[in-house]
């Protein structure tokens, strides 16, 4: 165990002296070099999410905010200590080269106190209590981007969680489910953040990757909050693995509409084997589904989609491909009125027409004259942990451990104290899943 942390930590090394001026180095040298034992702690690991992006101003406001580009030394912005600061963060082009531009003011005072001008390709904000608008952040802030930007939070891995729960599950639900919620969202962000190490953010904060809202403490202390902190604290570093102990992507959905499917069916990608079959899910208010729309607008939007000229004839019929095993549309075939047929992947097909309204690739197309309507089952790409189907069974008094174990047949879960050891038996935190 002491040889092993011993080696993380050398190999922790290397990487850093090897991404010197990568991103990632300029963020953990300035946010996490004095705290490496902390680091070293279950989901105290920092995930930097993206927040927004194409932005060409932002404004922040906080207490005892320093900004630094990629140099060692950090500076503090000129107030007194414990007054509060607001920054105005823009891009300025000068001589081909882009700047940061920070002006720094106090709040009623539109007088500027200090103007910065940073010549590093990424700028990182640290301080407490950061708002941007009404909009809690959390103290570690990154912007990357040229003409435009983004804006990058660095949060605790344990606070995305708490973040991401709770936006992804209606914290009413049962304890269980919100486990088994917490699990896979940390075995999915923990994937993401090994697969996008070198890049300036490693997850979206939208549907793209995982919901994720910083609540900030005030909200984080509501009675409400407090299940989810649990969910989170009583699965603390608990991930999902494959044969290969490697953390997977565990993807979940809504609703999977009676059965799930692979990720290899779905994404195209292997990793999760799908086909647990769930006879709860009508429990879903909104199981089954239908959504209508007209000839005309399906041959425009169609249009678009193919890059097809101004003599694009129109839709004449839908055909489906469906995936044999789970019920599911691979692929649908839209046959043009000038006799010629084109194929888009159903995924894509959802994309196009809005995932809230083609709600899952479980449907069955009616024709008529005017118009196509497809009637559904689901919600949801139906890979990985069903929430519908696992609120059913906590609500029938599963544990979080057997859920996952229904929905992520094949992979072990495992708890922190032996992740980083080859050792693994007799833990009662483990779990090998059929
Ligand atoms: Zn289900």
């Amino acid at each position: 165990m002491v040889l092993t942390v011993f080696l993380m930590l050398l190999k922790k090394a290397v990487l850093r002296a090897a991404f010197l001026v990568s991103v990632s180095s300029i963020f953990f040298n300035f946010v996490a070099n004095a705290e490496a034992q902390v680091e070293m702690l279950p989901d105290q690991e920092l995930v930097r999410v993206r927040l927004d992006h194409g932005l060409s101003q932002v404004e922040i406001r906080g207490h005892g905010l320093q900004v630094q580009g990629e140099s060692k030394v950090a500076q503090p912005v000129s107030l007194p200590h414990g007054e509060e600061e607001i920054l105005t963060i823009t891009r300025l082009s000068t001589k081909g080269q882009w700047l940061w531009k920070v002006v720094i003011q106090r709040p009623g005072s539109r007088n500027e106190i200090d103007t910065r001008l940073i010549g590093y390709p990424f700028l990182t904000v640290n301080g407490n209590s950061i708002h941007r608008g009404a909009q809690p952040l959390p103290n570690h802030l990154l912007f990357s981007g040229e003409k435009t930007f983004s804006l990058i939070a660095g949060e605790r891995l344990r606070d995305y969680l708490y973040g991401v729960v709770a936006k992804e599950m209606p914290i009413s639900w049962p304890l269980e489910a919100l486990k088994a919620q917490a699990i896979a969202a940390r075995s999915y962000a923990k994937a993401m953040m090994r697969e996008h190490e070198n890049r300036p953010y490693q997850l979206e904060s939208s549907v793209l990757d995982q919901v994720y809202e910083n609540f900030g403490d005030k909200n984080l202390h509501d009675p409400k909050m407090q299940k989810v902190i649990r969910a989170v604290s009583e699965t603390s570093g608990m991930v999902l693995l494959d044969k290969k102990h490697q953390v997977v992507k565990a993807y979940y959905h809504a609703d999977c509409g009676g059965k799930t499917s692979s990720s290899q069916a779905v994404f195209g990608t292997k990793g999760l084997v799908g086909g647990a079959i769930d006879s709860s899910c009508p429990a879903n208010p909104k199981a089954r589904w239908n959504f209508r729309i007209s000839r005309d607008e399906l041959s425009k939007r169609l249009k678009r989609f193919f890059h097809a000229s101004e003599e694009f004839l129109g839709v004449n019929s839908l055909k489906v491909r469906v995936l044999p095993q789970d019920e599911r549309i691979e692929e649908v075939v839209v046959k043009i009125e000038d006799g010629e047929s084109r194929t888009i992947k159903a995924q894509e097909f959802r994309n196009m027409l809005g995932y809230q309204e083609l709600r899952s690739t479980r449907f069955q197309i009616h024709q008529t004259e005017d118009e196509f309507v497809f009637s559904g089952t689901g919600f949801g790409h139906g890979v990985g942990l069903c929430q519908w189907g696992t609120r059913a069974m906590a609500n029938q008094g599963a544990q979080s451990h057997q859920i996952l174990s229904h929905y992520y047949p094949g992979l072990e879960l495992k708890a922190p104290k032996d992740f980083y050891s080859e050792k693994s038996n007799g833990d009662q935190n483990e779990y090998m899943f059929d």
